[in-house]
């Protein structure tokens, strides 16, 4: 490279910006790469100013994000994502099948979701916005309803019109979407907006510190190389990888925490009836069971989304069940009492006519639980394991961490993917103001600010879900008692429970 080009480049590494120089030293980057060969481990690496690890959920919003901003969308960004993207860009799904792997988007996420111009990408006809929920104690029977509208009051953040229904935010807690339906409008919104370098199908191999070349002074930046054995320099580094984060491991970053010996079975369900496209609002129900809650969540027409936390070991004999016993197990976690459910996960046959037996004998309302499932969508039924994490700082020197490569939490508040979109944000924003202040984006200094931030807000929730998973998770007579009269408690307090509804529908402010 000639003096006049290695000084340009110097003074971009520097965090100095010049679309000059930034045009000079593209056309130059053009010809080294061409004569060094692009993804020669012998090379330079390519200079990045940010370099997400990661195209889930997390990843993909904050590409989207720092391209859809004026200040940020001239940045050098790449992505690097481990499986192909093609699923993503082909999404032209059944109307009557739906994903198994679905997320409930908070009016906080959605309204920044749409702020970055991605929302509007999402198949809004599989999405399905809820405005209630009625959670209850599977031992005791004592139940809270939370109705936006009525118990918990409006909820800020969404438009009038992005729903089409009434009210500030039309009496949504909120939106239950396939995880692949979000991501495939984020990567549509990227591609929309150009400008990302996306290596797909690529693992990340190593990443290591840079060299101080004679062009570049790359000591304190990540290189990271590829499965391909593409390497690039990241002026800022991102973790969005996932709960088991390489780029957490290689900022020597712990994460904390304990296996719940518990999985989210999940699964689509068909409904009875009109299902949740019927009259009225509708709801989300969960039942606490000893063993871990049982969730069931509005899909489009007759459609649900079950999410139900039990031990592998239960776990496995559902799997193993004919899909018409597998059902009665269902309908009976919503509504028989927990001896009668103990014997049913003890046979492992025949559940379907001990289930309507045993209803007969069991006093429910069938107001108070969701309609009855009548069919499981073949292929649906799966399992992932549960646990808690929290990694010691979100960020360090070149680095920073964002959604599940920063924390994971137990799903029975639906927060982890709303967790990570506010990191996103945060940090989006944090960028940005550094960007319009001339400092560098990648220092420690210029990212704690984002790492204060987003670590306390996650961890008081963090603790909240936790200590729910606890406080749930025994038959111990007192602690039912304690609890119940909690619940009842607090079901008669509307301010308590607007707050609570607020907190669950994502609105910043205590958290
Ligand atoms: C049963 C269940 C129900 C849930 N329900 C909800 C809910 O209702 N609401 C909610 O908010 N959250 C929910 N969650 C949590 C939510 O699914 C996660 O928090 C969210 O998907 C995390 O997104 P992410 O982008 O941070 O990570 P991920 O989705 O894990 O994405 C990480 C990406 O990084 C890629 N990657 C990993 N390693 C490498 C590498 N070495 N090189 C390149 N790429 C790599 C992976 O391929 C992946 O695409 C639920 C979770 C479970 C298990």
């Amino acid at each position: 490279m000639n003096p006049v080009l290695s000084s340009l480049r110097a003074r971009q590494l520097s965090g100095v910006r010049c679309r000059t120089c930034a045009r000079l030293l593209r056309r130059e980057k053009r010809s080294f790469a061409t004569a060094s060969g692009a993804g020669d481990p012998e090379g330079d690496p390519e200079i990045y100013d940010v370099v997400c690890v990661g195209g889930g959920p997390a990843g993909l919003s904050l590409l989207a994000a720092l391209r859809s901003h004026p200040t940020t969308s001239r940045l050098r960004l790449a992505l690097i994502e481990t499986q192909s993207l093609t699923p993503l860009r082909t999404f032209a799904p059944q109307p009557d099948s739906y994903s198994n792997r679905c997320s409930s988007l908070t009016p906080a996420s959605v309204g920044f979701l749409d702020g970055i111009g991605a929302w509007r990408h999402v198949r809004r006809e599989r999405v399905m916005s809820y405005g209630g929920m009625r959670v209850w104690d599977g031992v005791s029977g004592e139940s809270i309803g939370f109705d936006v509208d009525g118990g918990g009051g409006g909820v800020e953040g969404v438009k009038e019109e992005r729903e089409g229904t009434e009210g500030s935010n039309g009496g949504v807690v909120a939106y239950m979407n396939e995880n692949v339906n979000l991501t495939s409008a984020l990567l549509r919104r990227i591609e929309e907006l150009g400008g990302v370098d996306i290596l797909e199908g690529e693992k990340v191999e190593d990443i290591a510190f840079g060299e101080d070349t004679p062009t570049a002074d790359l000591t304190s930046w990540p290189v990271i190389t590829t499965s391909s054995g593409t390497r690039l320099a990241a002026r800022l580094l991102v973790g969005a990888d996932g709960a088991n984060s390489p780029v957490r491991t290689f900022a020597g970053i712990e994460s904390r925490g304990w296996d719940y010996n518990r999985v989210g079975l999940v699964a689509t369900l068909k409904l009875s009836g009109p299902g949740w496209g019927g009259e009225g609002k509708k709801i989300a129900y969960q039942r606490f069971l000893p063993t871990g809650p049982v969730a069931m969540l509005p899909l489009p027409g007759n459609m649900s989304t079950l999410v139900w936390s039990t031990t592998p070991a239960l776990a496995a004999r559902l799997k193993s069940l004919s899909p018409e016993d597998f059902c009665a197990m269902v309908n009976a976690a919503f509504r028989l009492r927990t001896p009668d459910l103990k014997f049913l996960h003890t046979i492992e046959g025949g559940q379907k006519d001990e289930v309507s037996w045993r209803e007969t004998h069991t006093k429910f309302s069938r107001e108070q639980v969701p309609q009855d499932v009548v069919a499981v969508q073949p292929g649906s039924i799966a399992s992932f394991p549960l646990k808690f994490r929290h990694a010691d700082s979100y960020i360090s020197q070149r680095i920073a961490l964002v959604g599940d490569a920063a924390h994971s939490v137990h799903p029975l508040a639906g927060q982890g993917l709303n967790q990570g979109q506010g990191d996103v944000e945060a940090l989006t924003q944090n960028i940005i103001y550094n960007v319009e202040h001339g400092a560098d984006i990648g220092t420690r200094m210029n990212l704690e600010g984002y790492g204060k931030e987003r670590y306390w807000r996650n961890h008081v929730l963090m603790g909240v879900v936790d200590k729910l998973h606890k406080l749930y998770a025994t038959e111990n007579l007192g602690v039912v008692r304690v609890r119940s009269l909690g619940l009842g408690i607090v079901d008669r307090l509307e301010g308590v429970k607007g707050w609570v509804m607020r907190r669950a529908a994502g609105e910043r402010g205590l958290f």
